[in-house]
């Protein structure tokens, strides 16, 4: 634990350093739970952005994409359940005055037990060596049964509550389980409480004409409104898909780990039209191509995992979420879910306005069934980033700390550097870096040893240094240097835009969808 917590220490003042992300507002302490993105955090984003939107929207013909706004009108909450049933359930702890989620005090109490059972696994691995089955020693060694036991019993109960809002039994759960608050030590717990996240504001500005209005906790709202206007000028045909990135906001109850629990932060949403009982299919399609998306990005198959719920929303018939494993542990980055006829009907009895698709083929009107993907830009980021940022021991005893960002989400492709700042050098390098600069995000730099400005570009994460030195002047060749190897190779000037192109490429990267 102390391990992973230090990695994540080094995460969160990396991407200080390196100009990734700021607290918001800092000269001011900060503001709980929102951040800025820095000169290079923006890039990342950005670039993790359209890996996204390529892959979802242009890379289908049957999906588009749309931007609305991040106020809508306050019956859209009503409709969508958000105002009565957006809810987490809280608890404090009267000694501490900490505020928790419960039901993430009880998750994360069940994941200490799946911690221990794969604990047992890998050691009894170990010993037994490639005579090991996996199967059998979970199925049958005591210590596994029992704790697997108590995790299947702890899903069931809260499983139980949540479905039936039982509080009291939730505090019990608590209380059962011994779940002492990590700061008091105590187990001296208030009531649990229901805690609704949405953000409330006023529009308009009379007292009189100002009416209540909510900042979107979800930007899938924005799609369903539109669903009829989009399907009607883009005559889509069913299945289809609208996607959208954009900000949401979340009071969250908890919001102590970083980008990965944010209040205003940033998802990517594609919500996919079909024919009602096709819904299954497509929760299988919809699941293994956004594992494939993430697995372009060769992060290590290892690192992720699908969770079934077992408590469904209000709106789904089935859902998953594609965990990662973060520098804390496996927790939730996407959402799959099969959103049934929900959001529809309930627009369409809110407004009063029909919002039915007519299917040429069947010849018939329907409400279409809905399977959705979102997932959050932020969290993807901080995926991305702690996954990245690496220690490595050098053959010299030494150790560089190096980034090593998937090259095509890297906020620079490349770094000009000239040898000295003399001699002709500095103004080859400035060429070369004007020519590249139409098709890649460039760096310039020319301070300190040609060594250290290797470091301080292995760990700002960008793939390529470029240098220029004596011998460019006579033969119009240049050093470059791969980020991941160390490797350096001769090249001529002219074939770089070429080198750089392949590792950078989006198509590089999401042909390998198709592997
Ligand atoms: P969690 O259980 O972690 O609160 P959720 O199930 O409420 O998440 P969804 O409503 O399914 O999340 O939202 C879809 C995606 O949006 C999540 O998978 C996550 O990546 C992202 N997301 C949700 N809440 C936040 C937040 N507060 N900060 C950053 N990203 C978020």
């Amino acid at each position: 634990m102390a391990k992973q917590e230090d990695k994540f220490k080094k995460v969160i003042s990396h991407a200080k350093e390196y100009g990734y992300i700021f607290q918001s507002s800092e000269i001011y302490d900060g503001l709980s739970a929102v951040y800025d993105y820095a000169q290079n955090g923006v890039e990342l984003k950005k670039n993790i952005r359209d890996y996204w939107w390529k892959a979802m929207v242009q890379m289908h013909e049957n999906i588009v994409g749309i931007d609305a706004a991040i106020l809508m009108h306050p019956t859209t909450w009503k409709a969508s359940g958000h105002v009565d049933a957006f809810n987490d359930p809280l608890i404090d702890n009267k000694d501490s005055k900490k505020r928790y989620r419960a039901d993430v005090l009880v998750e994360d109490f069940r994941e200490k037990i799946v911690q221990k059972i794969n604990k047992d696994v890998d050691k009894a691995k170990k010993r037994f060596g490639d005579d090991f089955n996996e199967e059998e020693f979970r199925s049958t060694n005591g210590n596994v049964i029992r704790r697997q036991k108590q995790i299947d019993e702890i899903t069931v109960e809260l499983t139980r509550v949540q479905e039936e809002n039982d509080l009291e039994g939730f505090k019990q759960l608590i209380l059962d389980l011994k779940i002492n608050c990590p700061v008091s030590g105590s187990n001296n717990w208030t009531d649990v409480k229901q805690f609704n996240l949405m953000f409330g504001t006023q529009l308009g500005a009379s007292a009189e004409s100002s009416m209540k209005v909510y900042l979107r906790p979800e930007t899938a709202q924005g799609i369903f409104v539109n669903f009829l206007n989009v399907q009607k000028t883009g005559r889509m045909k069913i299945p289809f898909g609208i996607a959208q990135t954009g900000k949401a906001f979340r009071n969250e109850i908890v919001a102590r780990q970083f980008i990965f629990r944010m209040r205003e932060f940033e998802q990517m949403e594609m919500q996919f039209f079909i024919k009602p009982g096709t819904q299954q299919d497509w929760f299988k399609h919809w699941k293994e191509t956004r594992l494939k998306w993430h697995l372009s990005l060769g992060m290590g198959q290892d690192n992720y995992r699908f969770h079934d719920h077992d408590k469904l929303a209000h709106y789904a018939d089935a859902a998953t979420d594609i965990e990662f494993n973060f520098p804390f542990g496996f927790k939730e980055l996407e959402g799959i879910h099969s959103r049934t006829d929900f959001d529809l009907k309930q627009h369409q009895e809110f407004s009063g306005k029909k919002l039915q698709y007519f299917d040429h083929e069947e010849n018939a009107s329907y409400t279409p069934y809905v399977l959705e993907t979102s997932i959050g830009l932020d969290r993807m980021f901080l995926a991305v980033f702690s996954n990245a940022l690496q220690e490595e021991e050098l053959e010299n005893n030494t150790t560089r700390t190096v980034l090593k960002l998937p090259a095509v989400l890297a906020p620079f492709k490349a770094a000009v550097l000239p040898l000295v700042k003399k001699d002709g050098l500095p103004e080859v390098a400035r060429k070369i870096l004007e020519d590249l600069k139409w098709d890649f995000n460039v760096f310039y730099d020319e301070k300190d040893a040609v060594g250290k400005r290797y470091r301080r570009q292995d760990a700002a994460g960008t793939p390529f240094c470029i240098t220029v030195d004596h011998d460019t002047l006579e033969d119009n060749t240049v050093t470059i240097r791969h980020r991941d190897t160390m490797e350096q190779q001769r090249v001529k000037i002219e074939d770089l835009r070429g080198i750089i192109k392949k590792e950078v490429d989006v198509r590089t990267w999401l042909m390998k969808m198709k592997a």
